[in-house]
């Protein structure tokens, strides 16, 4: 172990274990358990809200929320600017909580504290620039007057790929904009997000600004929240099953909504692509965060031409990686986040090869020694997979990289679309025309030319079809915390 006992007690011990709601840490009888999914050992409690306190946490929020909005631009962009820092000053210790709670790599959970932070920055810098427009009517006379204002109060639903990252890209547009925030973290990952409501009060963030709320029962406790009529903004990153039914509660009080929902993204090799580059794409596109990422590449589309030289090396690298627990030395492929997660993965295996596919290089769960508590799956590569496979229409969410086969452009980009979901593609080509002509064909939100990762927070991140609504990152990000209102000027 390169991570000594004492240090993962002592970083544990840190986080703040309670609901935290209008500045102050509030314990409750009932407690949510945290397991380390390296070794299946629980590794912390903390708070179960009831939906009274999800309520207490709402008020928090409504009661700031005008005052809040009423802050000097400036300001707000400052005490980003200072969680930005914060963030970095304790990054190994945000980077260790992930890696415990989760179980990505230490070096990827570093890279997670990174990009994370990095939204706190972007959207100190946005939250000066927040500007409306000024114009003359068509016919003269009137004066058109837009100005932005902070929607309301926020409710904030985050998933556990992601402990750290899905919550700072939703708190730190909100803070920017001037909308107080509840946020509830996934019942598996709730370490990362109580830890930064630390950072965020230090930082400067006022009394009720941010509210953090942790429970066993997401759906009855965010329910009455989504249907409060003071609520007026929900963001959710999430399966799509539970985004379409939180869209439907929406509805009663016509929120504005944030939807990051599932994706199932295609990886399109052209014959042309330099094959170097490609594979470097998928190992990144299909390995971070062990395959359990919204972007991760489920479905490897390649031409006829190309697909045995492209398969023989991407099994090469794969094979090559070091499976085990995130915070040993060497470590690149962690746990997957439970037992069901590896039930899953290898039940899709399972469908694929049973409808013609092949193995090159695992196919098989990893479990003996140091490693049979947790949840680890050797990362895989299948070839011949036919299109009718499970894993071409659902999600993976894990460390397998089915190859399927393509003769012409048309079927390519007919077989990357034939799904429900839209949120990224990637395509691998030397040739600029055919790249520019299959990005704009690609039915996702985002599209990957000759890289295997779009992520940025100076980008906007988002899905199409069923991957959601709205868009996270960019100058786009802070739209999704604002209205637009308009005055007309008689003159
Ligand atoms: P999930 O089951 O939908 O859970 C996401 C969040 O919703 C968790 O906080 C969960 O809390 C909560 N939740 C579950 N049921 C709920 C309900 N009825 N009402 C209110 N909240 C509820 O998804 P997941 O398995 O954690 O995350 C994986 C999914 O997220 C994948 O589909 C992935 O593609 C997607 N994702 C999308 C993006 C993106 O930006 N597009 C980014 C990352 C992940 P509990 O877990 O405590 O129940």
């Amino acid at each position: 172990m390169t991570v000594s006992a004492a240090r993962i007690d002592s970083v544990l011990a840190a986080v703040p274990k309670g609901l935290f709601i209008g500045g102050e840490w509030v314990q409750t009888p009932g407690r949510v358990k945290v397991e380390n999914p390296a070794t299946g050992e629980m590794i912390a409690e903390v708070a179960d809200a009831s939906p009274e306190q999800g309520r207490q946490a709402l008020d928090a929020a409504v009661e700031v929320a005008e005052s809040w909005a009423a802050t000097d631009p400036r300001e707000r962009g400052e005490i980003l600017r200072k969680a930005f820092e914060l963030l970095h000053q304790r990054s190994d210790d945000f980077a260790l909580l992930m890696t415990l709670e989760m179980g990505k790599p230490l070096a990827e959970a570093k890279g997670e504290v990174t990009y994370g932070a990095e939204f706190f920055r972007w959207f100190s810098e946005e939250a000066v620039r927040i500007a409306g427009r000024y114009a003359m009517a068509p016919s003269g006379g009137t004066r058109l007057l837009t100005m932005k204002q902070p929607v309301g109060p926020v409710y904030a639903i985050t998933p556990w790929n992601f402990p750290l990252a899905m919550g700072t890209r939703k708190i730190g547009p909100a803070i920017a904009a001037g909308c107080p925030v509840v946020i509830k973290p996934a019942a598996q990952t709730p370490l990362t997000t109580l830890a930064l409501a630390g950072v965020l009060t230090e930082a400067g963030v006022p009394d009720g600004v941010i509210n953090v709320i942790t429970t066993s029962t997401s759906g009855q406790l965010s329910e009455p929240i989504i249907r409060d009529p003071r609520l007026r903004k929900l963001t959710f990153t999430g399966s799509t099953e539970v985004g379409r039914r939180l869209i439907e509660q929406s509805a009663e009080q016509v929120l504005r909504v944030s939807m990051e929902l599932g994706g199932n993204a295609p990886f399109l090799v052209f014959a042309d692509a330099d094959l170097d580059r490609a594979v470097d794409g998928a190992m990144l596109a299909k390995m971070r965060n062990i395959g359990e990422a919204c972007t991760a590449a489920n479905r490897f589309l390649v031409h006829a031409s190309v697909a045995d030289e492209f398969g023989r090396r991407f099994a090469e690298r794969m094979s090559s990686l070091t499976v085990g627990p995130g915070i040993d030395d060497g470590v690149q492929v962690g746990p997957l986040v439970d037992a069901a997660a590896v039930e899953k993965v290898s039940e899709l295996v399972g469908d694929a090869l049973a409808a013609g596919g092949s193995v090159l290089t695992g196919g098989e769960k990893v479990g003996t020694g140091n490693l049979s508590n947790g949840y680890f799956y050797a990362p895989t590569v299948l070839t011949d997979v036919p299109s009718s496979a499970r894993m071409f229409r659902e999600e993976i969410f894990g460390p397998v990289a089915p190859i399927t086969t393509f003769d012409t452009d048309d079927e390519g980009i007919a077989l990357a679309n034939d799904t429900e979901f839209g949120l990224v593609a990637y395509a691998f080509t030397r040739d600029l025309t055919r790249a520019i002509r299959v990005a704009e064909r690609l039915q996702t939100g985002m599209v990957g030319i000759n890289q295997g990762i779009v992520s940025n927070p100076a980008a906007p991140f988002g899905g199409v079809k069923q991957s959601g609504l709205g868009r996270e990152g960019g100058v786009e990000g802070i739209e999704e915390y604002l209205e637009t209102k308009y005055v007309g000027i008689a003159l």
